[in-house]
């Protein structure tokens, strides 16, 4: 064996056997499309129109403040996240990154405690590829260790260690300064080329 060889695989152990880096990616707004379907619920109970077009740069709690408290109720529902559409190519895009990258699935939920049941099942049901031990169920993302963090709230950036990557979402498409990705293709590029 090459004394290069031998040295970096006596590193690797050093790093506790990490060789691959870890990317930690968000669910709502990235993985799963939150807000078609708020904007669903929202419209047929207040007797609205309003479209994607109405939440660029904001989100409907900041369009809509004065009923924040009833938009809270609808992801107090149990069931609210649990038939969120899939992001598009995010599953391809995943089981491919996978392959070379160590995949953890990092969402606030503790902002929603009684979502858990259904991301859980949403994540198995959709992405059954990977290790339920890779979904972090948070609070506070600054706990996260890995090396990015793809999510479409900039505020996680701040406290995070790695390379934050902005995933563009309506509220964030006026923020400047982040790498950006405007979809899964985009993540793909990024990571793979
Ligand atoms: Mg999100």
């Amino acid at each position: 064996m090459k004394l290069s060889i031998f040295l970096y695989i006596i590193k690797a152990e050093e790093n506790g056997g990490i060789m691959v880096k870890r990317i930690a990616i968000d669910m709502d707004e990235v993985m799963a499309d939150f807000v078609p379907k708020q904007l669903t619920v929202y419209n047929r109970d207040y007797n609205e129109n309003l479209t994607l077009e109405d939440l660029q740069g904001k989100k409907l709690r900041e369009l809509r403040p004065d009923i924040k408290d009833g938009l809270r109720k609808y992801l107090m529902d149990p069931t609210f996240f649990r038939d969120l559409e899939v992001m598009k190519d995010s599953q391809e895009v995943i089981r491919e990154l996978s392959e070379s990258f160590e995949i953890f699935i990092t969402t606030a939920a503790m902002e929603v405690p009684a979502s858990f049941t259904a991301k859980y099942e949403w994540l198995k049901e959709h992405f059954g590829f990977l290790n339920d031990m890779n979904f972090v169920f948070c609070g506070d993302k600054s706990i996260i260790r890995a090396d990015y963090l793809i999510d479409d709230n900039a505020r996680h950036f701040k406290t995070f260690m790695g390379q934050g990557i902005l995933y563009t979402a309506p509220h964030n498409i006026n923020l400047t300064g982040y790498v950006r990705v405007n979809n899964w293709q985009d993540v793909r590029k990024y990571f793979l080329g």
